[in-house]
C-alpha cells in the first residue's frame, strides 16, 4: 500500500494510474477502522480497480472541543488492517494540508436536510463534513465514493453536495455494519466500558423493534414506544429517535407519507455519543 501526506504526491500517483485506465474508488474515513469500514474498503475493491482510503479526523465537523481531543486515533493497526484489505492507497493529510492558514471556507448549505436531527444537535457539524468532502473529492477526484448508511443523514447531504458540485462523482451507499448482538459499529464503540456497550444495545433493539411494528401500529405510537423504551434506561440519554421520509428525512405521521421510511436515533451512554438507523 502506498501512503501520501500530501495532495500533490497523491495526485501524482493517482494521474499515473487513470492515465493507465483505472477506475478509482475512494473510502474517506477518520480512521480508528473497524470491519465496517473495511466492508467499505472491499465494496470499492468489487467495483473499482484502483482504491483510496483516507484518514483525516477534521476538526471543522466537531462543534464539541473535547469530542475532537477524546476521538480515537490508532493509525499503526489502521496501516494494517488497510494492508490486510489490500487497499491500495492511503491518503493521511495533517490538519495544514487540508486548511491552509488565512483560507475563507465555502459556506455550504443544504435546505431542510441539513436542519433536522444531527443537523440540530450538532450546529454547523455538515458544514464541516461537505468542506472536509468536497476538498477530498477534489484531491482525489474518484469515479466512485464509498459512504456508510450508518451515517445516514450524512450520506444524504453528500449525495446532494456530490450531485452539486461533483456530478461525475458517483456515491454508492453502504449497508451499516454491525456486531453480532446488533450494536452499530462505530470507532466510538472503544470508548464504551464493557457494561456501556451492553447498555447501547438498547438503540438497535429499540430500532429493530421498530422495524418489526413498521405499518402495523400508527406512526406516532411506534415513535412513542420507542422514545419510552429508550428513555426508561437511566444510564441512556435520548437525544431524538424520529421516523423520516428516507429522502427529505423530514418527519412522516402517516405510513403513507413516504415511499421509503427510516426509523434515526441519537444518545449519549455515559460520555460516548452514539447514533443509528434502520430502513422501516
Ligand atoms: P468515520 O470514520 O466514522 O467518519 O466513517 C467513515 C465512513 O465509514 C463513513 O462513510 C461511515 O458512514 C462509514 N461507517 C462507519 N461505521 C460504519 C458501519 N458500522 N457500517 C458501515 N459503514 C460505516
Amino acid at each position: 500500500m502506498l501512503e501520501f501526506s500530501r495532495i500533490e504526491d497523491l495526485q501524482k500517483n493517482l494521474h499515473m494510474m487513470r492515465n493507465q485506465g483505472n477506475t478509482i474508488g475512494f473510502v474517506p474515513t477518520m480512521g480508528a477502522l473497524h470491519p465496517g469500514h473495511i466492508s467499505l474498503i472491499k465494496a470499492s475493491k468489487t467495483l473499482c480497480d484502483f482504491t483510496v482510503c483516507s484518514i483525516f479526523v477534521n476538526p471543522t465537523q466537531f462543534n464539541d472541543k473535547k469530542d475532537l481531543e477524546r476521538y480515537p486515533r490508532t493509525l499503526e493497526k489502521d496501516r494494517f488492517l488497510l494492508e490486510d484489505a489490500q487497499c491500495d492507497v492511503l491518503f493521511v493529510p495533517e490538519v495544514d494540508e487540508m486548511y491552509p492558514n488565512n483560507e475563507k471556507l465555502p459556506d455550504f448549505s443544504f435546505g431542510p436536510i441539513e436542519s433536522v436531527m444531527e443537523g440540530a444537535f450538532r450546529p454547523g457539524h455538515f458544514k464541516g463534513v461537505a468542506t472536509i468532502v468536497d476538498k477530498l473529492f477534489k484531491a482525489v477526484q474518484p469515479n466512485k465514493a464509498f459512504f456508510g448508511e450508518k451515517d445516514f443523514q450524512q450520506l444524504a447531504i453528500i449525495t446532494l453536495m456530490a450531485k452539486r458540485l461533483h456530478p461525475e462523482i458517483e456515491v454508492i451507499p453502504c449497508p451499516t455494519f454491525r456486531e453480532k448482538e446488533g450494536l452499530a459499529m462505530s470507532s466510538r464503540n472503544v470508548l464504551l466500558s464493557p457494561e456501556e456497550k451492553i447498555t447501547a444495545l438498547i438503540l438497535s433493539k429499540t430500532l429493530m423493534e421498530a422495524k418489526k411494528n413498521a405499518r402495523k401500529i400508527p406512526v406516532a405510537s411506534l415513535t412513542q414506544n420507542a422514545i419510552s423504551q429508550i428513555k426508561n434506561n437511566q444510564y441512556v440519554e435520548l437525544e431524538y429517535f424520529q421516523v423520516v421520509n428516507a429522502e427529505s428525512l423530514q418527519e412522516i405521521k402517516e405510513w403513507n407519507d413516504a415511499k421509503k421510511v427510516r426509523a434515526c436515533v441519537a444518545a449519549r451512554v455515559g460520555k460516548v455519543r452514539l447514533i443509528d438507523n434502520i430502513e422501516l
